[in-house]
């Protein structure tokens, strides 16, 4: 068994505030069983701890996070803290709480998987493209910094290319691609027997298809690729297509490289704790604070283990993050 060192610092830590969800996304279970809203004093008992462990950012995730409703009275308590806020939402409700928003949140990133009504409707299960689009263009000129993150499968990936357009017209400030998802049976709080993962990886027989429109993607936006207003670099969404390759069996996935759980980790609505999104922590929430739960000998070992490569989940982790360890200690 391997053991990490103590964590002594955490520079960014998710909060799942709910696991409800208004969308129903075909590659996600937390709409069908997610329950539990974040309670204030849960996040109390969070505090001291960001502060010891000197937290500067945190990702307020769910679920859908906008469902909670103190969501801004949430906010607004960390804030006092002297944290940064990241939101990350599915949108459908932006519209709405755009001027609360963006008064609260250093950035936005709203998850938008269709590029068109139809598309984004086979998606997401729901009907809502206008209406995140009419949210996302409300938080922009309520003056959030908003990005686009779109999770590239099967049902969309022809539509890279609008994308960039539409993330332009709606005055996003970058557009962000990853894959989907689909070997974790932790993610997505997916549940044995509840569905799970649906069938959206991009097949072999469409693999050529998805090289043509990076490549014209490439010669198209170069500029746009400079300017980092699509996030990833050429060579990085080049992955994608090797992702998804490897599930369909021509070669092998591409190397992960992530210390996310050096630098961060995850609490659920529930309270539990976890090294990141893709690996469950104790089964239980912890009874001391932040810092101390981070530093027990099942997280400690659990960390190590990670870092030691030892995690299946690793292997084809699609969310992976990398920080040089100066970059950690400072
Ligand atoms: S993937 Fe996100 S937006 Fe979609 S149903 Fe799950 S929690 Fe909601
Ligand atoms: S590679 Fe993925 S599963 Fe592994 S620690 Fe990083 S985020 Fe978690």
């Amino acid at each position: 068994m391997l053991s990490s060192e103590p964590l002594q610092s955490l520079s960014l830590l998710t909060l799942y505030l709910t696991e409800r969800c208004n969308s129903r996304c075909i590659s996600c279970d937390y709409w069908r069983t997610g329950r539990r809203d974040m309670s204030m004093e849960q996040l109390d008992a969070l505090l001291p701890g960001l502060k010891d462990l000197g937290t500067r950012e945190v990702l307020i995730s769910g679920g859908e996070p906008l469902l909670h409703p103190e969501w801004a009275a949430i906010a607004d308590r960390l804030r006092a803290q002297g944290l940064r806020l990241w939101l990350l939402t599915a949108g459908l409700a932006l519209a709405k709480h755009a001027q609360a928003a963006a008064e609260r949140f250093e950035r936005v990133t709203v998850s938008l998987d269709g590029a068109d009504r139809e598309s984004y409707a086979a998606i997401r299960g729901v009907d809502a493209f206008d209406a995140v689009c009419k949210g996302i263009h409300a938080a922009v000129h309520a003056g959030a910094q908003v990005g686009l993150r779109v999770t590239v499968q099967r049902g969309n990936f022809r539509a890279l290319p609008r994308f960039v357009a539409l993330a332009r017209e709606l005055g996003a400030a970058s557009v962000s691609f990853l894959a989907a998802d689909l070997g974790n049976a932790e993610a997505f709080g997916r549940e044995p027997g509840q569905g799970g993962a649906a069938d959206i990886a991009i097949t072999g027989a469409d693999l050529d298809d998805f090289a043509d429109v990076l490549d014209a993607l490439e010669r198209g936006e170069a500029s746009t690729f400079a300017q980092r207003f699509i996030e990833e670099s050429p060579p990085k969404l080049r992955r994608l297509h090797a992702y998804y390759a490897a599930l369909a069996g021509q070669g092998a996935f591409p190397p992960v490289r992530c210390n996310a759980p050096a630098f961060s980790a995850v609490v659920q609505a529930d309270g539990q704790l976890r090294p990141c999104f893709f690996i469950p922590g104790p089964p239980a929430p912890p009874t001391t604070d932040l810092a101390a739960a981070l530093n027990t000998p099942f997280m400690r070992q659990l960390r190590g283990n990670i870092a030691a490569g030892r995690r299946p989940e690793c292997e084809r982790c699609v969310c992976a993050k990398w920080r040089e360890p100066e970059a950690i200690a400072a």
